[in-house]
């Protein structure tokens, strides 16, 4: 039996543990940052909260005695990826990552790339405008910097306090969404400009398409630098990966 630790927070995260799950020769653990109030249910045991950095988690790795470590976060959680890389380093543990691709750009897409958040509130101008904040809760605060505009959040648990601007709308919601549905949100706000994350995947593509069919501009974060490691960007091709280190392991390889 190969104790298995996945690093979850994602889509991807839980098909991979779904399609585990009853497997004799693994067992499986999902780790997650314990962010959200209610996070969705796992298929497999879970874990919750920080390890307490790299070293905490080369010390969890060492004695949960964990054959292999799956970093299946977000792309853009770069601090976790970071210390999965430095923790499999030091407990000589084997390390996949499983990373979404980033969309690519379409000739009838609008996009413009930016460094970070800042950035991105600068790249709205000085003009009011309507604004999709399709980002998470903490990236929220460098708007508050431009109170001219007219923003409409949305994230899995409410934002609170509310960010400190004269016009905000929040919605909460949890993927998958989908192209038409993010389309009538867009029209129903009448949002003129999203800001977002390029994280790939269909789950949050929905409002990518919906901007596209509306000749919206989207401004994007660009992803954060991840450490160079084996990485994969399917759910199948991390399942391949894994079967070939767990035959590995038992042949003491
Ligand atoms: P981050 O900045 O890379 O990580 C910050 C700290 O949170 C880490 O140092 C670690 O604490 C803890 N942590 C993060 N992921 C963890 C996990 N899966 N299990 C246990 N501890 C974890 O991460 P983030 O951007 O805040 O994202 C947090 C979680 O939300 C991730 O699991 C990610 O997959 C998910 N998520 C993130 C985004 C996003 O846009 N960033 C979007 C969707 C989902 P210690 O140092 O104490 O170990």
């Amino acid at each position: 039996m190969h104790r298995i630790l996945i690093l979850g927070g994602t889509l991807e995260a839980r098909r991979l543990a779904e399609r585990l799950r009853g497997r004799a020769d693994v067992a499986i653990t999902v780790s997650l940052a314990g962010r959200t109030a209610a996070p969705a249910a796992q298929p497999v045991p879970v874990r919750i909260g920080g390890f307490g950095g790299a070293e905490g988690l080369a010390a969890y790795l060492r004695a949960e005695r964990i054959a292999a470590l799956i970093d299946a976060t977000h792309p853009y959680a770069a601090t976790i990826s970071d210390n999965a890389a430095r923790a499999a380093a030091v407990a000589g543990v084997r390390l996949l990552a499983l990373r979404r691709s980033p969309w690519q750009q379409t000739a009838r897409d609008r996009w413009t790339e930016v460094a970070d958040v800042p950035a991105g509130v600068r790249a709205l101008g000085s003009a009011p405008r309507r604004v999709f904040l399709a980002l998470g809760r903490k990236e929220l605060g460098p708007f508050v910097s431009a109170p001219q505009h007219h923003y409409l959040v949305r994230s899995v648990d409410p934002v609170d306090p509310p960010l400190a601007v004269p016009h905000a709308v929040y919605v909460t919601g949890r993927g998958p969404f989908t192209e038409a549905e993010d389309r009538a949100l867009l029209e129903r706000h009448g949002i003129d400009l999203i800001v977002a994350k390029n994280s790939g995947g269909a789950a949050t593509y929905g409002k990518i398409a919906a901007a596209r069919a509306l000749h919206l501009p989207v401004i994007l974060l660009r992803r954060p630098a991840l450490p160079a490691v084996a990485a994969v960007a399917t759910v199948e091709e991390a399942l391949a990966w894994l079967d070939h280190a767990t035959s590995a392991a038992a042949r003491g390889v």
